[in-house]
Formats: C-alpha cells, sequence, structure tokens
C-alpha cells in the first residue's frame, strides 16, 4: 500500500472510529428503524398511532387559531419572494405568538409544547410560505435548541430568553442561513486535539462584534425560499472565549446531529403542509378547469396524480407525527428516522409541487399563481440540512450495524477456540430466526390484517437482503453506495408503511377516517401501502437483478471524456 493509501485508509479508520463513538454511544432501547434491520416490528413505538396529549389540546388549539389569524392578515408569501425579505413586524408577531419558544420551558420564556404539537404549528406555517418555515426552524433547532440540550447554565441564561424573543438568529459555514443579520451563530469549527496529533470539531457561540467576524456577502441571491437571508461569513484569525464552547470541546458534531434531528421533524411537519397545499390547489383546479367538454379531474391520467398525491401528502402526515411521538416519547436514538423522514418528506413534497404544477398546465408558470415560487422552494429540500444520497447511505450504514456486528461476533467466535461460542449460537439463532420468521405487525381492526401480513412479510425479506449483503461485502458494503441505496430505500418504504398502517388503524377504532360508503376502505391509506409494498419488492428484487455494472460504466466513461457524448 502507497504512503497515500495508508494515509487516507488511516484517515477513514479514525473518522468511522469518530462516527462509532458518536453514533452508538451506549445501549440504548431499540427503535422502530434499528429494529428492521434485525428483521423485527417493535409495535410499542408505531402502534397505536400517536396522538397530542390530552391536556395540550386546548393551548395547541387556541394557538393554532391565533396563528392562522395572524398569517391570514399579516404573511404575503409572494410579496417577501418577490421582496427577498421577511418583514421584521411579522417575525415580532411569531414572536409575541410564541412561535420561536414553542418547546422551551416556561422558565425561559417558552411554551413548553411536545414535539408533536409543535408540528402542528409548523404544519401551518409550512403550507403558506417556506421562507418563513425554514427561517423558524433554523432559529427554533440550530438556535434555541443547541442551546436548551448544550449550552451552559450561563450561556442559556444569557442567549435563551432572547432567542424565544425572535431577536436572535444561528447559522454557520458557506451558506449561513439568516447569517448577516444573526446576534449569535452556532459555529462548527475544527480543532487542534491538545497534545494529540488529531483534531476534532467543536461546537461554539459566536457574535458579529468579535474581532475578526467579516460579512462576505450578506444576503446571496438564490432561486428559493428567497425570504431567508443566505450569507457568506469568514472568521479571520478571531479569538472565541472558552465561555462560548457550546458542549464539550471536541463534541461539535454531536451538537450539529442532535440538533438537525429535531429540525428534521419540524422540517417534515412543514413539508406536510406544503403537500396539502398542492394536494388542494391541484384538486380546485381539476374540478374547475374544462378541457375537451370535461373537467382535467374526468382523465384518468389527472385522476391518477391526484391519487398519487392524496397518498404521498397521507403517509408524509402518518410518518411526520409518528417520528415526532418518538422524541415526546423519550426514545433516546431515532436519528434513522428523522434521517428517513427527510429524505422521505423532501422526495415526497418535490413530487406533489410537480404533479400539482402539471395539473396546472401552462397557468402554474406564471407568477400570478403560488405553484411557480413553491416548485422553487421546495428545491433546496432535497439538498439542504444533509444532501439526500450523504442521508441515503447513513441510512443503510446506520441501520446495518447491528446485524453487521452479529455476524462479526459469530465470525471471531468461529475463528478463535476461546470465543464465547455461547453468545455466538445465540446470536446466530436471532439471525436465523429473523430469516424464517416474519415478525407479527399488531393491527386492530380485521380490515387491515392481510396489509400487516404482508408487511411483516416484507420486514423477513427485507432482513434476509441486509444479512446476505453483509455476507457477500463485508467492510466494503461501506462503498457500495448502490446497494445501500436499495437497503435505505426498502427500509424507508418499510418505516412509512407502518406508520401508514398505524395512522389507517386508529382512524378505523376512532371512527375518524374519510371513509367510502361500502365499508372501512382509506383510498389514499391503502393505495400508499400498494405502492409501498410494490417499491419495496423492486429494491430487493434488485439486489439481485440490476444495472450497476452498466451504470459504473457509463458514468466512468462520460466522466472520463469530460461530458461529451461523440
Ligand atoms: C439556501 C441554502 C441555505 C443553507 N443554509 C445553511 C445553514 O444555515 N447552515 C448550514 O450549515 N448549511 C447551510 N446550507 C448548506 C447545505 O447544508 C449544503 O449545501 C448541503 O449540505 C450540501 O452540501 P454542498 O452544497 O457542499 O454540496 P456537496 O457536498 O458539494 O455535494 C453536491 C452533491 O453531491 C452529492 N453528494 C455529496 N456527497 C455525497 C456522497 N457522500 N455520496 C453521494 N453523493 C454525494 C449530493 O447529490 C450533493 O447534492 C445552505 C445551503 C443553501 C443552498
Amino acid at each position: 500500500m502507497s504512503e497515500t493509501n495508508a494515509q487516507t485508509e488511516a484517515k477513514r479508520n479514525q473518522q468511522i472510529g469518530a462516527a462509532e463513538e458518536l453514533l452508538f454511544a451506549g445501549p440504548q432501547k431499540l427503535g422502530v428503524a434499528k429494529g428492521l434491520f434485525l428483521g423485527r416490528f417493535v409495535a410499542d413505538w408505531v402502534m397505536p398511532y400517536p396522538t397530542v396529549r390530552r391536556e395540550e389540546v386546548p393551548e395547541l388549539n387556541d394557538s393554532l387559531a391565533r396563528l392562522r389569524a395572524f398569517l391570514d392578515e399579516h404573511l404575503d408569501p409572494a410579496a417577501i419572494d418577490r421582496q427577498a425579505d421577511i418583514p421584521r413586524e411579522l417575525i415580532d408577531g411569531l414572536a409575541r405568538l410564541g412561535v420561536f419558544g414553542m418547546t422551551a420551558p416556561g422558565d425561559v420564556g417558552g411554551r413548553g409544547f411536545s414535539q408533536m404539537a409543535y408540528c402542528r404549528v409548523m404544519e401551518e406555517i409550512g403550507s403558506r410560505c417556506a421562507s418563513t418555515s425554514i427561517f423558524v426552524n433554523v432559529q427554533h433547532s440550530v438556535g434555541m435548541r443547541a442551546l436548551l440540550l448544550f449550552g451552559t447554565p450561563e450561556q442559556k441564561r444569557r442567549w435563551l430568553p432572547p432567542l424565544v424573543r425572535g431577536e436572535l438568529l444561528n447559522g454557520e459555514k458557506r451558506y449561513i442561513t439568516s447569517g448577516a443579520i444573526a446576534q449569535v451563530l452556532t459555529v462548527m469549527a475544527r480543532m487542534p486535539v491538545p497534545g494529540k496529533d488529531e483534531s476534532a470539531i467543536t461546537a461554539f457561540l459566536v457574535t458579529p462584534d468579535m474581532p475578526g467576524f467579516v460579512v462576505l456577502e450578506p444576503h446571496m441571491e438564490k432561486l428559493g425560499i428567497r425570504g431567508t437571508a443566505t450569507a457568506r461569513l469568514a472568521f479571520r484569525d478571531m479569538p472565541v472565549p472558552k465561555e462560548n464552547i457550546l458542549g464539550a470541546p471536541g463534541k461539535g458534531l454531536k451538537v450539529a446531529l442532535t440538533v438537525l434531528d429535531f429540525g428534521r421533524v419540524t422540517f417534515g411537519a412543514s413539508c406536510t403542509g406544503a403537500a396539502k397545499t398542492c394536494l388542494r390547489l391541484a384538486v380546485q383546479h381539476a374540478n374547475t378547469r374544462r378541457q375537451f367538454g370535461r373537467t382535467l379531474g374526468e382523465f384518468e391520467l389527472i385522476k391518477k396524480k391526484i391519487a398519487r398525491m392524496a397518498a404521498g401528502a397521507y403517509a408524509l402526515q402518518a410518518m411526520t407525527y409518528l417520528t415526532a411521538s418518538l422524541i415526546d416519547r423519550g426514545l433516546e436514538d431515532y436519528m434513522l428516522e428523522t434521517a428517513m423522514l427527510k429524505v422521505f418528506s423532501t422526495e415526497a413534497l418535490w413530487m406533489l409541487v410537480s404533479e400539482a404544477f402539471q395539473v396546472h398546465g401552462g397557468a402554474a408558470y406564471f407568477t400570478d399563481r403560488p405553484l411557480e415560487r413553491m416548485l422553487r422552494d421546495a428545491r433546496i429540500n432535497q439538498i439542504g440540512e444533509g444532501a439526500n444520497e450523504v442521508l441515503t447511505s447513513f441510512i443503510a450504514l446506520v441501520g446495518m450495524r447491528a446485524p453487521g456486528e452479529q455476524f462479526r461476533e459469530i465470525l471471531e467466535a468461529f475463528q478463535n477456540p476461546w470465543g464465547d461460542w455461547r453468545k455466538a449460537w445465540l446470536l446466530g439463532l436471532e439471525r436465523v430466526g429473523a430469516a424464517v420468521r416474519a415478525p407479527e405487525v399488531p393491527v386492530r381492526h380485521p380490515l387491515l390484517k392481510p396489509y400487516a401480513k404482508r408487511l411483516g412479510q416484507l420486514i423477513r425479506r427485507f432482513n434476509v437482503e441486509v444479512d446476505r449483503a453483509l455476507i457477500r461485502h463485508r467492510e466494503e458494503i461501506l462503498e457500495r453506495q448502490y446497494v445501500q441505496e436499495r437497503i435505505a430505500r426498502a427500509a424507508m418504504e418499510l418505516f412509512a408503511s407502518a406508520c401508514v398502517l398505524s395512522r389507517w388503524d386508529a382512524e378505523l377504532q376512532t371512527g375518524t377516517a374519510n371513509l367510502d360508503p361500502a365499508g372501512a376502505r382509506h383510498g389514499a391509506a391503502e393505495l400508499f401501502l400498494r405502492g409501498s409494498f410494490r417499491r419495496t419488492r423492486r429494491s430487493l428484487a434488485e439486489m439481485h437483478d440490476n444495472d450497476d455494472a452498466a451504470v459504473t460504466a457509463t458514468a466512468d466513461w462520460v466522466l472520463g471524456r469530460g461530458g461529451e457524448l461523440e
């Protein structure tokens, strides 16, 4: 191995070690998503479908009513987009309504809402204006959450009350949402570790009055979410006092990932709101626009779009609230579910915007309608807060870690005569058990039993494919992104299906489902499950029947030719 390769390998091992330490700290309860990778259905986290706590409902309803009235009067998303600015009066009004401190405790001026209740608020804002919802989300997660979770008492005393009042904003690095207007920023910087030949990321609170803080560009011109001010900043020899370190020195990545986890849930809620707006606009248009002597909604190709949109929006909402409930109910590790929600919600919204756009035809292209703005606003979602490709790999690799560990222990026991045979035997039994037995998915309504059975069978099949991939690729799985993508996609579909099944089951119990007159069918839920099962089967089948070699060859050929086809 050459010197450079050895260095790369050492660096990679160091990164893997750091990630292991960060992501897998100590024994934790098994969550829904990690359970899927072990062939289990951890029903307690999924069923029954969660609802906002009863005692929270009156205050939430009151807050939502006041928020709606305020937004009706003061929020003009088209003007925000045109002027590339969120007016100060709007921010002040949202602050007065308590939006910036919804989940902060009462002693710092917050409302102490649960994550689920807060999602209802973000859904409402997201249904109207993406700039405003992203602005609030960044403030709430990267700003307030980071301080709440990692701040010292002094840091909290100093910074939390103004954040809750909407006076301060946060951001970091090259593209920095609200960077040039923030009074305090959360900055992650790689620092040398004293006494070691290593560096680690530390989180700092930085204020614009610090010497060396330079705003290179306060408001970069951009495609969508134009109301948010995205800045380019530089920190030049900027001394930062010790008391501004957020969390433990060298543990900045943990700060970043933890707050991103929170942000991704409310991000899902904003996408849900926008998705519902798209569906409503498409339906209004399909019911009123006449072509060839009929309304658009009478054509099968438009029906197909509307039905697909309804199924996607239903699933997106179910997944958002179920994931939020994991936080409320104290699951320690929900990073897989939030990563899945981020990828799923951004793709679902993109599909919904695009379909609503198509239903509107040429009318959608003009700036007097909201869809061209919504299309522009939605495009950042698949890139920001962790590009979807990066998260897809993350989902597969983090999910496969537990079964991978079990295989490693079994293998080590076989190779070592003094190995822990009993443990290896038990682990082997668990692997074999998961491969032959489909887990039970406990739904209550008889109509849903066949769907539950099929979901259980797919979880078993998924687990078999995860095991096969691990046995086949071993450590090299880290580099096999085509395989990772199929595993992650199947896992996401299984999680989404579990959320939909749980929601539909709850609606049947409480009689709140919009059932068709013939019985207990819910078109959107049913359509989603049928499609999702099919997509899962396809992802798993493509593990064995695919064009991977041709894809690599074509990409390498084109990359080598500088993009020229002739
Ligand atoms: C409007 C806006 C606001 C933003 N606000 C903030 C903010 O407030 N705070 C903040 O920290 N960041 C912010 N960002 C940055 C944002 O998080 C990054 O743009 C995003 O994470 C992608 O990083 P990148 O732009 O460097 O793309 P790159 O890392 O250069 O990636 C480009 C593309 O390559 C692909 N890719 C990258 N890595 C991999 C991989 N490992 N495997 C496969 N494919 C890969 C992905 O498709 C990706 O889209 C903002 C960005 C924008 C556009």
